[in-house]
């Protein structure tokens, strides 16, 4: 699934989280990534974004997408504007 923000038009990919809660990545993998995704079921174009530890980001081979809140430049600005303790971006992960 794609789309683009609508606080900073960046293009997003969508996943959902383990527990099923849509989450906005980058549309592109990066370095500082932190989820790999997978596929829900077989054939399913929903993508299911699974927490890769630090510790074995190095083992892991393939793409690895951040939040993209994490990096919006618009997410950015709020923090400016609010301080750090007004932004959540609402995700837990189980397991982590
Ligand atoms: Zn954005």
């Amino acid at each position: 699934m794609v789309g683009a923000c609508r606080a900073c038009d960046a293009p997003l990919r969508w996943a959902v989280t383990i527990n099923g809660n849509p989450v906005a990545l980058d549309a592109l993998p990066s370095e500082r990534g932190t989820l790999r995704l997978e596929p829900t079921a077989p054939g399913s174009e929903i993508e299911l974004a699974v927490y890769v530890r630090e510790v074995d980001r190095p083992k892991h081979a393939g793409a690895l997408y951040r939040v993209h809140r994490v990096g919006c430049p618009a997410a950015v600005e709020q923090r400016r504007a609010w301080g750090p303790s007004r932004i959540r971006t609402g995700l837990r992960y189980e397991g982590d």
